[in-house]
């Protein structure tokens, strides 16, 4: 499987604006704004669009300077992955 094949950047913030639970655990955005990244079903209020980037894993996501959100726990599940 191609894991990071992702979908293009307007389906994963739509994924995003709905919460899509199929994307959870795949699928992570960092939101500039704010310095934070987050699952995509995360209960937070929704970033604007342009603040916005998507990650398939954690680890890149902190890589790039963003720290895991205290709401949605974007690392709880962390080498839990089902493959
Ligand atoms: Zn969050």
């Amino acid at each position: 499987m191609a894991r990071l094949d992702l979908p293009d950047d307007d389906r994963l913030y739509q994924a995003l604006l709905d919460r899509d639970p199929a994307y959870d655990d795949r699928v992570f955005v960092t939101v500039a704004s704010t310095g934070i990244f987050c699952r995509l079903t995360c209960p937070a209020r929704k970033p604007k669009r342009e603040n916005c980037a998507f990650y398939a894993r954690p680890a890149e996501c902190i890589a790039a300077g963003f720290r895991p959100c205290k709401r949605c726990h974007p690392i709880a599940n962390e080498g839990r992955q089902t493959k």
